[in-house]
């Protein structure tokens, strides 16, 4: 049997132990230190924002966006339904109702159409959103200015989920520098991981010192334990920053190593017919955190979920796109704004898509295999293909 193909790994670079002795042998094993601040002080700069407080997750990030942005009981918050679970946990921890919007067929991201319809009746009703989490899916950044023109319009701050999204640009400026917040994550799955962890950036440095100050118990600045705030214990520990600093000399690589891999499903699988890759948006610069594509099974008489089984079977790990969120038994019956009112576009790429192994430590021929693996499920005819 072959070996496991992973859908994307943990990819280390080898430095990661310097940093991780460095901070034994000084003893800054505790929460602190001088690597979390470097690492802050990297992802800020990368993100093109004022400033960042290192998290124990991606998920915790969006938590205390949305503490910060006061939101509570009753408040709504608009969300991306195509998405990881994450992107909208945080909204019941704060008692808030989510209200999910569709993708959109160019970048699969939040449709300023749906956007805009949601934003229109909430007005009428007097009943703004506290905040839209808009989500960058698979690397791929949404329509920015389209969103943040609805937003400014409404007065309503943005939250950038940039989890999956590091190292891209929306024409030419970075992932996660565009909302009020954002956030990143550095989960073992991600394009660049601290084993787990995450970061809140902002421009604005009031803010994030106060998320520093809610991570950290909400500590008054006193002789004593004094409390006058509910807090979190959501720091990131000097050790696992450490990881993160040497994983950001990567990056780049990394980036490119996944549109590499991009490309070459592209290339290989790109004209079979019923076969079509997620696309790139103009002027943007997706990292490719995973490979997607849809099935159209009328002419590939197969289905998504079939193509997976038939991979899994081989000992390939691929996966469906994002189960939507409001399909979500969780969020069941909470509201739903879809692209159009014929359209739901996250349902059809749900139903339709897959998104091949990516890790950027993938190698060629295990990409070969993915590929055959693939090209077989559709029941071509094997030996026409494959590029041996
Ligand atoms: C991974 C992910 C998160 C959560 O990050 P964690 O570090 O796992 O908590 C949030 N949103 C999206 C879109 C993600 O993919």
């Amino acid at each position: 049997m072959n070996s496991k193909i992973y859908l994307s790994p943990p990819h280390m670079s080898g430095q990661e132990s310097d940093f991780i002795s460095e901070a034994f042998k000084t003893n800054w094993v505790a929460p602190l230190g001088p690597n979390v601040d470097e690492f802050e002080k990297q992802v800020a700069a990368l993100a093109g924002v004022k400033a960042a407080v290192a998290v124990n997750s991606g998920t915790a990030a969006i938590h205390l966006a949305l503490s910060l942005l006061d939101i509570s009981a009753g408040d709504k918050v608009f969300c991306s339904s195509l998405t990881f679970v994450a992107s909208a946990n945080p909204i019941l921890y704060q008692g808030a109702e989510p209200v999910f919007i569709d993708s959109e067929p160019e970048t699969w991201n939040m449709s300023p159409a749906a956007l805009a319809r949601a934003m229109e009746e909430a007005a009428v009703r007097n009943k703004l959103p506290k905040a839209v989490i808009v989500v960058n899916l698979y690397g791929q950044s949404a329509r920015m200015d389209e969103i943040l023109q609805i937003c400014d319009t409404y007065e309503v701050p943005l939250i950038e989920d940039a989890a999956e999204s590091i190292g891209s640009t929306y024409k030419g400026k970075p992932s996660g520098g565009f909302g009020r917040f954002g956030i990143f994550s550095f989960n073992g799955n991600k394009i660049i991981t601290t084993s787990g962890g995450g970061m809140l950036v902002s421009d604005d440095e009031n803010a994030i010192k106060k998320a520093r100050f809610f991570a950290t118990q909400a500590r008054d600045n006193a002789p004593y334990y004094q409390h006058s705030q509910m807090g979190y214990n959501y720091r990131m520990s000097n050790v696992l920053a450490g990881i993160g600093i040497a994983q950001m000399q990567v990056l780049e690589l990394r980036v490119a190593a996944r549109r590499k891999i991009y490309s070459r499903y592209a290339k290989e699988l790109g004209n079979m017919p019923g076969i079509s890759f997620m696309p790139e948006l103009a002027q943007t610069k997706s990292n490719r955190w995973l490979t997607a594509l849809t099935v159209d099974e009328n002419l590939t008489g197969i289905s998504a979920s079939q193509i997976v089984n038939s991979l899994s079977k081989n000992n390939i790990e691929a996966r469906q796109v994002w189960k939507p969120l409001h399909l979500q038994p969780l969020f069941e019956g909470r509201a739903y704004y879809s692209h159009s009112n014929e359209e739901d576009i996250a349902k059809t790429l749900f139903d339709t898509g897959i998104c091949l192994p990516s890790g950027s430590n993938l190698a060629e021929d295990e990409q070969t295999r993915v590929i055959t693996q693939v090209k077989t499920a559709l029941q071509t005819k094997v030996a026409d293909h494959v590029v041996l």
